[in-house]
């Protein structure tokens, strides 16, 4: 006998599935839901719409934006002789919001992990070669996380571009080991790119 209506079992499934969201949790974003008002709710199934339908990845640097190339890949007045790695999306947003650093970034999406099966091919390492070959490009800031994946992803990194000729800097100490550069606050952040070094 099923006790509890279809659809609330299903919206509970879909919270389920996010990060950091038990059953628990699931079933209190739910309940809180159907006691919302309709268009309130219904702006929250708009919002998840358009998150999917208006948005791309930016087929330079792999940033999430609303058209491609993104604002930053488009912007004339970045040095374009610094490119940063980052692991995610949001890493762009917390070096951004520093104002230290006026250069394009490269979003790899995800870290090198044997134990969760993430080998190089799966991230967008290949493309970031392509861009190196063609880009005036003088400088390459390796900016993973400060945890065994990204110090992993940087090291393979650095032995892939140094045949190259070119520059490659890591984020200086100081950031948080084992944290994540999206955590980071902005005068450490800042610091690091600053006290950034050889590698
Ligand atoms: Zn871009």
């Amino acid at each position: 006998v099923r006790t509890i209506a279809k659809p609330v079992a299903k919206l509970i499934d879909e919270f389920s599935r996010l990060p950091g969201i038990g059953p628990k949790t699931a079933s209190r974003l739910t309940f809180y839901l159907l006691r919302t008002p309709k268009e309130q709710a219904l702006a929250l199934a708009d919002a998840l719409r358009e998150l999917k339908e208006q948005t791309v990845f930016c087929s330079t640097c792999f940033n999430i934006a609303e058209a491609s190339p993104c604002p930053i890949c488009r912007d004339e007045s970045r040095d374009r002789s610094i490119i940063c790695v980052v692991e995610e999306p949001l890493d762009v947003l917390a070096i951004e919001r520093t104002r230290e650093y006026k250069a394009l970034y490269h979003v790899l999406h995800g870290a090198i992990s044997p134990v969760e099966g993430i080998g190089p091919d799966k991230l967008k390492i290949h493309e970031l070669l392509e861009r190196l070959k063609v880009e005036p490009v003088k400088e390459v800031l390796l900016a993973t996380n400060p945890n065994l994946e990204g110090e992993a992803t940087a090291m393979y990194l650095a032995r892939l571009i140094a045949p190259l000729g070119l520059r490659v800097t890591r984020l200086a100490l100081g950031l948080p080991v084992g944290g994540d550069l999206e955590y980071a606050d902005e005068v450490t952040l800042t610091r690091a790119l600053e006290g950034r070094r050889e590698m």
